[in-house]
């Protein structure tokens, strides 16, 4: 099954809600990571988060959200946009830790550490970037997302994310994200959070039926309408000439004393892990392009 993520509202109109099925993005990350378990989880559930937040707004968006939590696997970042691309990295993803005792779960929040924030740059069509930063709550991250649709959006929504790794590999992974609309009567919100609240883990859910669509309808409880689905994906858009920018950067007399020194760079992109190399016939030529636009 190819990864998608499902737009949708109830019949009555009073709840938008978003679900995603993320397992084979998430296993890439794993991969080009070499991401412990306990990594990959907090990988996974930060780029379906990320993609969440891009799909709810209506016209195109690009989201950067970054995660300082003060644990082990330090610096968490994911980039999403609507079209449905997501990258992500984590400073250290080899770090593993032992599974909770209390019900033998990935000790995600622990990894990710709840000393810090979360921080979202939201960039919607033409418009400003925006930027909202809350401190984390658990660092668990759905719940993390929760609040900060809450504190930051002032939205009544809750943000539900999941990932089961097995030894082979991501064998589950998806999350939702539902929104109550305002002027929806209070008894129906609470109905709704008490069903959230008392539902299955998302990875036993999509375990279950490994669907977006499943998972909403357990969410909302109902059948959704208006649903829409795209498909969901890792993408990088890095490449030998992107990163030639930031040489350029360094300006022409930082590149001649690389060149002179025969130093080759060689550059990785922490999102995909690709490595780029420039030999020092790249290196004098790019100190051509940075004096020419120094000029
Ligand atoms: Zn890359």
């Amino acid at each position: 099954m190819i990864d998608q993520i499902l737009s949708a509202t109830t019949p009555d109109g009073n709840v938008r809600a978003f679900a995603a099925s993320t397992r084979t993005l998430t296993e890439e990350l794993r991969r080009r990571h070499d991401a412990s378990r306990v990594a990959s989880a907090a990988l996974g559930r930060l780029a379906c988060g990320a993609l969440l937040l891009a799909t709810r707004e209506k016209e195109q968006a690009r989201v950067t959200v970054q995660v300082h939590g003060g644990g082990p696997l330090g610096e968490l970042v994911a980039d999403a946009d609507s079209a449905g691309n997501v990258r992500a990295y984590a400073q250290d993803p080899q770090v593993e830790l032992p599974a909770r005792t209390t019900d033998g779960k990935l000790d995600v929040g622990r990894a990710v550490g709840q000393e810090g924030y979360l921080n979202v740059v939201m960039q919607v069509a033409e418009d400003p970037p925006y930027q909202g930063m809350v401190p984390l709550v658990s660092g668990e991250l759905g719940d993390d997302f929760t609040y900060y649709l809450a504190q930051s959006q002032q939205l009544t929504a809750a943000v539900g994310l999941g990932v089961l790794v097995g030894p082979e590999g991501v064998r589950r992974a998806g999350g939702f994200l539902v929104e109550v609309l305002p002027f929806t009567p209070p008894a129906q919100v609470q109905a709704l959070q008490r069903r959230i609240e008392g539902l299955k883990s998302v990875t036993e859910l999509l375990m279950q039926h490994d669907s977006p669509l499943f998972l909403l309808e357990q969410v909302l409880g109902v059948s959704p309408t208006h649903t829409v689905a795209h498909a969901v994906r890792f993408s990088c858009p890095c490449s030998k000439e992107r990163f030639g920018r930031g040489l350029i950067a360094l300006g022409p007399d930082e590149l001649q004393a690389l060149a002179d020194r025969g130093e080759e760079a060689e550059l990785v992109c922490h999102f995909c892990g690709e490595k780029y190399y420039y030999s020092v016939e790249d290196l004098r030529a790019l100190r051509q392009q940075a004096l020419g636009e120094g000029r």
